[in-house]
């Protein structure tokens, strides 16, 4: 199997209405070829985001940091008028 046969079954393949016998030779072709690994792999994690399951792990020291980073933002802007006074309002030169 090459990877245009490969690809024109892929959709069998997500389907899960593949023939057994195909079935191992598109899994051969995967172990072989890391270019349509990636493409199952793409192709997998798409069907799972339409989907709406929530299979895409975010880290959970990331989703810490992108929650404060949002929380600084949205504060920040709360108290931009104050912070923008202050500085205007600072005398230049000693
Ligand atoms: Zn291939």
């Amino acid at each position: 199997m090459n990877c245009t046969e490969f690809l024109s079954k892929l959709t069998d393949y997500f389907d899960g209405q593949i023939d057994p016998a195909l079935l191992t030779e598109v899994k051969a072709h995967l172990g072989t070829c890391h270019h349509c690994e990636v493409v199952v792999d793409t192709t997998r994690k798409t069907i799972d985001v339409y989907r709406g399951a929530v299979t895409y792990e975010f880290p959970e020291e990331l989703s810490n940091r992108l929650r404060a980073a949002v929380m600084e933002r949205c504060l920040a802007s709360g108290k931009l008028p104050n912070i923008e006074v202050k500085a205007s309002a600072k005398p230049a030169g000693q």
